[in-house]
């Protein structure tokens, strides 16, 4: 392996080029127009810079600003709309009847309610999973809360226990959804809504078909 500076040259050198590193970088030469660009700005008052401030500002914002996109809570409101009638126009006969899933009433899917196994509140993250939902009356959804017993019962019978199981494991996680997931679920409930509409031979009403405009691509 070479050597090579003795130990003094070696000194010499370093100390060569600490001074080199010390000295300060020539500035790079200014046009002219910059140089009076610089000079104008060192001569504005304060109010002149907040005015030129303010303008740049105006300007960014229009160039750069985003739509305006529709909030998360209107999104689920809409596909809430469209996710309860599917879960309900879906089991119904030609007629339009089906069966609350709880006591076994008869009536048409306009009468009856998108019913949740486990509720809403105690996992959101399962508001719009089909094994979940199914048609309830007024009667179990709401004063009954749901009629658990019989809920129970009929998720056993349709889906296994195991399932079952693995639905209530699967509530207790937090929702990763955000209004991407959303977007394209109530894009999907609208095609799964217009065809139940073509078989039952249901027009959508106004609120309805407001949402169908909103959403469809
Ligand atoms: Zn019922």
């Amino acid at each position: 392996m070479a050597i090579p500076y003795s130990k003094e040259q070696s000194t010499r050198h370093a100390a060569k080029d600490i001074k080199e590193k010390a000295k300060p970088k020539p500035i790079p030469k200014m046009s002219e127009k910059k140089k009076a660009e610089l000079e104008d700005w060192k001569l504005w008052t304060v109010s002149q810079f907040k005015k030129a401030s303010k303008e740049i500002k105006k300007e960014n914002k229009q160039v750069f600003e985003k739509p305006k996109k529709t909030p998360l809570t209107d999104i689920k409101k809409d596909l809430d709309v469209i996710y309860s009638l599917v879960v309900r126009m879906s089991p119904s006969n030609l007629e339009g009847y089906t069966n609350c899933v709880t006591c076994g009433k008869t009536d048409h899917w306009s009468k009856l309610q998108n019913g949740h196994f486990i509720k809403r509140s105690i996992a959101p993250s399962l508001i719009f999973t089909r094994i979940n939902t199914h048609p309830q009356c007024l009667r179990c959804n709401v004063l009954l809360e749901g009629n658990r017993i019989p809920y129970q019962r009929f998720m056993w019978d349709k889906y296994g226990t195991t399932v079952v199981s693995r639905l209530e494991l699967e509530g207790q996680k937090k929702s990763n959804n955000g209004a991407f997931e959303y977007q394209i679920m109530i894009e999907e409930y609208i095609e799964l809504f217009l065809i139940q509409c073509e078989r039952l031979n249901h027009t959508p009403n106004q609120k309805q078909q407001k949402i169908i405009n909103k959403w469809k691509q």
